[in-house]
């Protein structure tokens, strides 16, 4: 399919490059090449766009970025300077590019000043934020369902723009499940259960009960939640424990939430999320530069699924969702 538009495809600043580096750590020769390919905004990118018939990438920063910066103000200069990068490239080719915003949210206060900023003035068309912030020392993690975010939360459903909610690796402590077994850290496991659990916090907090308008992403086919989480309603109908949110968490996934097929290059996974979320939630993506676009473009092209269907994954429900003017 030509024209695809992608979601999730990753670009770094030197600042936070070395951050990611423990993602380049592979038994392969992709080591310098997943860097360069992240720092490089133009040249790489746009031949494999074109090599894969992917018209637009919306682009975001490398995770974890801003969200392991633990200093709120370095965090913040960081986003600014981020965010100032990727507006420059968006300009330039604004044919091929959008840009998601990345925000500092060690500091509530400032995410709110750099995402109206990155929105109104530099015409961001989202927020992408790599799961929970470390704030202050690189021990304290907090997640978005801290009550000190619902201001942020009522000014993001004010703008009406998308927020992504991407993997980072859980906190050490949260990892000792997996502490002998690297191979299970990052991509092939601990990421889609550390960002699912972040989505049902949200959901289980009542956030959607207060703010009804809000729209998340979930990469990866949604990190596993279309495959498990009538199971999870089934027993919070039994248990419910206190739980603060008045709906099902599957009326939320279907309510507020979109997924995208970002490094979930599998039909029978595909099927099944647009059975649980119809084909008006999903997304094409790639997970560029830690996937090829060429593995998920050559999956998606031939992939058995009606060509209504596949225009709306690979096209026009990023148009709509976004309000891409192109
Ligand atoms: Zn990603």
């Amino acid at each position: 399919m030509n024209n695809k538009i992608g979601l999730e495809e990753h670009y770094a600043i030197p600042d936070v490059l070395e951050g990611s580096s423990s993602f380049f750590r592979r038994d392969n020769k992709g080591d310098i090449d997943i860097s360069t390919r992240l720092l490089d905004l133009l040249d790489h990118r746009l031949n494999d766009m074109d090599a894969n018939g992917i018209q637009i990438t919306i682009l975001s920063l490398t995770s974890p970025g801003i969200q392991g910066i633990f200093r709120p103000i370095e965090a913040a200069d960081t986003a600014r300077r981020a965010n100032d990068r990727l507006a420059e490239t968006v300009e330039k080719r604004s044919d091929r590019f959008f840009g998601f915003a990345a925000l500092p949210m060690q500091d509530p206060e400032a995410a709110i000043l750099e995402m109206r900023r990155a929105v109104l003035e530099l015409g961001m068309v989202g927020v992408l934020v790599n799961g929970y912030s470390q704030i202050g020392s690189e021990d304290n993690s907090v997640y978005l369902d801290d009550p000190m975010y619902r201001p942020f939360w009522a000014e993001l459903e004010k703008l009406d723009v998308s927020f992504y909610l991407h993997p980072r690796s859980p906190m050490p402590e949260n990892a000792r499940l997996l502490a002998d077994q690297p191979w299970f850290h990052g991509a092939a496991w601990a990421f889609g259960v550390e960002t699912a659990t972040h989505a049902l916090r949200l959901m289980s907090s009542g956030l959607f009960d207060d703010f009804p308008g809000l729209k998340f992403l979930l990469g990866h086919l949604g990190e596993g939640l279309p495959f498990v989480i009538w199971r999870t309603d089934h027993f919070l109908q039994k248990r419910k424990l206190g739980i603060p949110a008045k709906r099902l968490m599957i009326d939320y996934m279907n309510d507020n939430f979109w997924f995208t097929t970002s490094g979930m290059f599998h039909t029978p996974s595909l099927i099944q999320t647009m059975i649980e979320m119809s084909s008006d939630r999903v997304l094409f993506a790639t997970d560029y530069p830690y996937e090829n676009m060429s593995d998920a473009s050559e999956w998606f092209d031939v992939c058995t699924i009606s060509n209504v269907d596949k225009f709306k994954i690979g096209r026009q429900n990023a148009i709509d969702l976004f309000k891409l003017k192109i």
